[in-house]
C-alpha cells in the first residue's frame, strides 16, 4: 500500500482485517500534516465507509449557504448533517486503526519507483529497503507519480483540474452551523469559494480556480480578494495551496497487480472537489478485493477486477453524473445564470429549501439543460 491518506489507510486496514500481510509505506514523518483540505465531510460520505468518531469533528453544520456574484444570499436551513473533521487527527486515526488491524506502518518512506520482477511480484523501492508484493494498492494522491510509472496517463486536462488556495481565517462573522460557498468569475472562476466553520470563529477559507482560467499565483490573488472583502479586518492563518482533480474517474482502475485508489485515481466528486468520502470508498472497496485476491499462493489478477466494477456500480455513477453537472454549470462564465437562480430562492423560506428542490426547479425553467439532466439520471 502506497500512500497513508484516507484511502491508503482505509485500503490497509481493510486487506489486513481480511487477513493479508500488509504493508503500508508513507513518505511523510507525520500523516495528514500539513493540511491541504477544506476538512468537510457529509454524514452519508463519513458512514458509507466507516463509524464517526466524535474526536474528529471540529463543527456539525446543518445549515448551508450560497452567494451569487452579485451578492444575493439563498440559505437552506436544513441540509443533511455534515461535519468539518480534524484531517490531522482523522488520517492519524485511520492509520491507528490499520496497524491495530495488523497493517505495518512505515512513516518517512518515499516509495520511488514501482517495478515488475520475473516472479510476477511487484518490487517499492525506498531509501529504506525494497518491499516486495503480489499486489501493490497505489494511494499516493493527485500527483501519483507511481502510477504514471506503471504506465497508466496521469496528464490531467486544464478543465479537470482545480488550482486551490486556502488559509484558516478568524472573525466574529463566521457561523459554527453553517458552511457557505461563494461563485462568481470575480471570485473563483470556473470554480467557487468555501467557508467551512472550525468552531469559535475560525473557519477553513479557501476557494478553487478551475485550470482552464488559471495562471501562476492566480488563487492566492483571488484568495487573499476574497478573505478582505468577505472577512474585512479579519485575521489569516496557514496559508496553503493544493490541486483537486475534477475530470472522470481513472479507466482502467486495476492493470495487472497494481490498483489505484483515492485522488490517485480521480476518485473525486467533480462538482463538488470533496474526495475524502470518495477516498475512503475506494479504499474499502480496494482493500476488501485484495485481501480476497491475494493468499499465501499469490495474487489472483483476474480476480482484482472486481474492484472496478464495484467502483463503476457505486460511487463511479456518482461522480460521472457530477462530471456532467460540472461542465454544464461550472466551466463556463454563468454569472448571470446563477443570480437568476439565486434570485428565484433568495426570498423562498429556508426551512422548505434542499437540493433537490432547487435543482428541479432550477432546471425546470430551462428545458434542454433539465433534458440532459434527466438522461444523466436514467
Ligand atoms: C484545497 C483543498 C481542499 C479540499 N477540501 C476538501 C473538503 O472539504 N472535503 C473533501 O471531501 N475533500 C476535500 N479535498 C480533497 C481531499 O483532500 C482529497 O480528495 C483526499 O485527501 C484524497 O485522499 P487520498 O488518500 O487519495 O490522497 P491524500 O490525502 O493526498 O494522501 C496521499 C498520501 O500519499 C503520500 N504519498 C505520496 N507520494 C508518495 C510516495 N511516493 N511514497 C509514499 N507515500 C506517498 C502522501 O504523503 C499522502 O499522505 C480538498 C483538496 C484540496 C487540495
Amino acid at each position: 500500500m502506497v500512500g497513508a491518506g484516507p484511502a491508503g489507510a482505509m485500503a490497509a486496514w481493510r486487506a489486513a482485517a481480511g487477513g493479508r500481510r500488509v504493508c503500508l509505506l508513507e513518505r511523510k514523518s507525520r500523516v495528514g500534516t500539513p493540511v491541504r483540505c477544506g476538512e468537510g465531510i457529509g454524514l452519508k460520505g463519513m458512514t458509507a465507509s466507516l463509524d464517526i468518531d466524535k474526536r474528529w469533528i471540529l463543527a456539525t453544520v446543518s445549515k448551508a449557504c450560497f452567494v451569487s456574484p452579485a451578492g444575493l444570499r439563498v440559505t437552506l436551513a436544513d441540509i443533511d448533517e455534515s461535519y468539518v473533521i480534524d484531517r490531522t487527527v482523522f488520517d492519524a486515526d485511520l492509520v491507528e486503526r490499520a496497524r491495530d488491524a495488523g497493517a505495518e506502518y512505515f512513516p518517512h518512506t518515499p516509495v520511488t519507483g514501482i517495478a515488475r520482477r520475473e516472479d510476477g511480484r511487484y518490487r517499492c523501492v525506498t531509501p529504506r529497503g525494497a518491499f516486495d508484493a503480489p499486489c501493490v494498492i497505489l494511494a499516493d494522491g493527485i500527483e501519483s507519480n507511481l502510477a504514471r510509472d506503471a504506465g497508466w496517463d496521469t496528464s490531467l486536462k486544464l478543465e479537470d483540474l482545480e488550482s486551490c488556495a486556502f488559509c484558516h481565517v478568524t472573525h466574529p462573522g463566521i457561523a459554527d452551523d453553517t458552511v457557505c460557498f461563494h461563485v462568481g468569475s470575480g471570485q473563483a472562476p470556473g470554480g467557487f469559494a468555501w467557508v467551512f466553520p472550525r468552531g469559535k470563529g475560525r473557519a477553513n477559507v479557501g476557494l478553487g480556480v478551475l485550470g482552464t482560467f488559471c495562471e501562476p499565483g492566480k488563487a492566492r490573488r483571488c484568495l487573499h480578494r476574497f478573505v478582505e472583502s468577505r472577512f474585512p479586518g479579519a485575521s489569516a492563518d496557514d496559508e496553503h495551496c493544493g490541486g483537486v482533480p475534477v475530470g472522470r474517474w481513472t479507466r482502467p482502475l486495476v492493470r495487472g497487480g497494481i490498483m489505484l485508489a483515492g485522488d490517485a485515481a480521480r476518485q473525486v466528486n467533480s462538482l463538488s472537489g470533496a474526495g475524502i468520502g470518495y477516498g475512503l470508498y475506494a479504499g474499502r472497496l480496494a482493500g476488501d478485493v485484495a485481501a480476497r485476491a491475494c493468499s499465501g499462493e499469490g495474487c489472483d489478477q483476474g480476480a482484482l477486477q472486481q474492484y472496478q466494477k464495484e467502483w463503476a456500480s457505486g460511487l463511479g455513477i456518482q461522480q460521472d453524473r457530477s462530471y456532467a453537472l460540472k461542465s454544464m454549470l461550472l466551466t463556463k462564465n454563468n454569472d448571470a445564470f446563477f443570480d437568476r437562480i439565486a434570485r428565484a430562492f433568495a426570498r423562498s423560506d429556508p426551512k422548505r429549501l434542499n437540493y433537490k428542490s432547487i435543482f428541479l426547479r432550477t432546471f425546470a425553467r430551462h428545458p434542454l439543460m433539465m433534458l440532459k439532466v434527466l438522461r444523466l439520471f436514467r
